[in-house]
């Protein structure tokens, strides 16, 4: 294919489709819902770039990759050279490509989008990536680096932690990563499902750590294994990036039935344990015909989703403000629709209803209404009057939020922290423990992958600063 177009015929391409699972097929199985672009495609949407000069798109990635110089080598067919760029610039490029709200960050910026569509940047991220993944042999490897003798302990193998490690084992550092649990990823495994990011692609990017020399122990929780202090005092450096796992509860009557779950709960028996999916996991999940999910961002898209998957005939969201309001990405909404899901907006739980023998039967709920704006700009939503009703449903999944754990914060008492219990760092990440540094969602609370990786490479160039300084 020519990459010598004129602007006319770039402009003259109109924007590539994904190709998708068929929605039936796939509301009853945990295959890959986005199928990735043939070469042709790639290649073809590439050269719709129109390579601006002033690089807005770049503005809107938090990790500043070089979003037209990648393009340009993709339209090119220069895949090596376009893998070199995207790899330089983001350590997790496959998971970036699948999950990353692109329509709100660097596609909103891309100047093809105000007469038209913008440029399929997070799909042809997705090719690049998936395609060095499978072509890892005409890639060169990467020299291994000279050891600088220092130690560095990173609290946390989610995408702050393994950023921020790659990032400190590439300068020459000997890194080493605390998880609590017994698999990497964090929320990339335990939270996000199957159909939207396979689990192979965290094993190769942590691979590729691995390989770099940094060293993963599961299993130890900081804050009980080990303290902070102990960590302190056998490292040179410490970053923290433990998330914010912390269910926020419903705070009402019949949270404790039987059928009840926590989103995290719900999603880790599933994703990380294989529960109902695979017949030999020794973790159960209550499999509801009726399920109701609480929340309207990505998290409660997932869960209503393998709701669906483990064999739901009803299942719905149920959220108090209108869908105009809901925070998960539109494609996670529409995929969620095609595949059969109810959307029960502008609808608010009251209670969970239990029978005699303790297990969830229904859901009582009242109608909303949109009022006046609130602080954050959004219309506050009210009861209508008399409007309370109920939903039989067997299981309940709360997808309102989560929020920091104290496990770790708690046993460190001179680590400073904001009223909500996230930690507080400057905009390096430098908390206020000397050589303790923060990033990623135990900061900024629930926000979003590519921001947690952001954070952890600001970090390590901090900390790299720090201990280049104290050598
Ligand atoms: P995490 O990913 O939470 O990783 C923290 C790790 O630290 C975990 O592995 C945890 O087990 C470990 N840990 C916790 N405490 C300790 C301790 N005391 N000692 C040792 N280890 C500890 N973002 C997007 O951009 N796009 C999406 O589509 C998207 N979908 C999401 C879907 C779900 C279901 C959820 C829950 C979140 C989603 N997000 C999404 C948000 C995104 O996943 C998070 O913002 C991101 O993972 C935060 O990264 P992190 O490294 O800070 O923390
Ligand atoms: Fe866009 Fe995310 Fe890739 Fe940045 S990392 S270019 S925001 S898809
Ligand atoms: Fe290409 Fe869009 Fe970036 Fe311009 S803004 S360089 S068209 S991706």
């Amino acid at each position: 294919m020519c990459n010598n177009l004129t602007a006319k015929e770039r402009l003259a391409i109109d924007r590539v489709h994904m190709p998708e699972l068929d929605a039936e097929l796939r509301s009853r199985n945990f295959e890959e819902v986005n199928q990735g672009l043939a070469r042709e495609e790639a290649v073809r949407e590439a050269q719709r770039c129109i390579q601006c000069k002033t690089r807005p798109c770049v503005e809107g990635c938090p990790v500043g990759v070089s979003i037209p110089e990648f393009i340009d080598a993709l339209a090119a067919e220069k895949l090596p050279k376009a893998a070199r760029i995207l790899q330089g610039d983001n350590a997790l490029p496959a998971v970036c490509g699948r999950v990353c709200p692109q329509e709100s960050q660097c596609e909103a910026r891309c100047v093809r989008g105000v007469k038209g569509e913008a440029v399929a940047i997070g799909y042809l991220e997705r090719f690049v990536a998936d395609w060095a993944m499978t072509n890892a042999d005409k890639l060169r490897s990467e020299p291994l680096p000279t050891g600088t003798g220092k130690k560095v302990a990173v609290v946390g193998c989610g995408p702050a932690g393994l950023t921020a490690a790659g990032e400190l084992a590439r300068k020459g550092h000997t890194v080493t990563i605390f998880e609590a649990l017994h698999d990497t990823g964090g929320v990339l495994r335990y939270g996000i499902p199957e159909f939207r990011l396979p689990k192979e692609i965290i094993d190769v990017e942590v691979d590729r750590l691995l390989a770099l020399g940094v060293e993963i122990e599961c299993n130890v929780i900081i804050g009980k294994t080990m303290t902070l202090d102990q960590l302190r005092e056998q490292f040179d450096a410490v970053f923290i990036a433990n998330g914010a796992g912390l269910p926020v509860m419903l705070n009402m009557p019949g949270e404790n039935l039987k059928g009840v779950y926590s989103a995290n709960e719900f999603l880790t028996r599933v994703n990380l344990m294989e529960a109902g999916c695979n017949p030999n996991s020794p973790t159960p999940i209550i499999k509801g015909n009726s399920v109701a999910v609480i929340g309207g961002g990505n998290t409660a898209m997932d869960c209503v989703r393998t709701a669906r998957r483990l064999g739901a005939e009803r299942a719905m969201i149920i959220y108090r403000r209108s869908e105009a309001e809901m925070p998960a990405r539109i494609e996670e909404i529409r995929h969620a629709k095609e595949e059969g899901v109810e959307f029960v907006m502008l609808t608010a739980p009251l209670e969970i209803i239990g029978d005699d023998k303790g297990w969830t039967a229904a859901l009582s709920c009242e109608k909303m209404e949109l009022g006046q704006s609130d602080e954050s700009g959004r219309r506050k939503p009210v009861p209508v009057a008399n409007s309370r009703y109920e939903v039989p449903v067997d299981v309940v999944v709360n997808a309102i939020g989560t929020r920091s754990n104290p496990l770790l914060t708690a046993t460190a008492p001179d680590l400073a922290l904001n009223k909500w219990g996230n930690i507080v760092s400057d905009e390096q990440g430098a908390t206020s423990i000397p050589g303790v540094f923060a990033g990623g969602d135990i900061v900024r609370g629930g926000a979003t992958v590519i921001l947690a990786m952001g954070d952890g490479k600001q970090a390590a160039a901090a900390i790299h600063g720090f201990l280049s300084g104290a050598a």
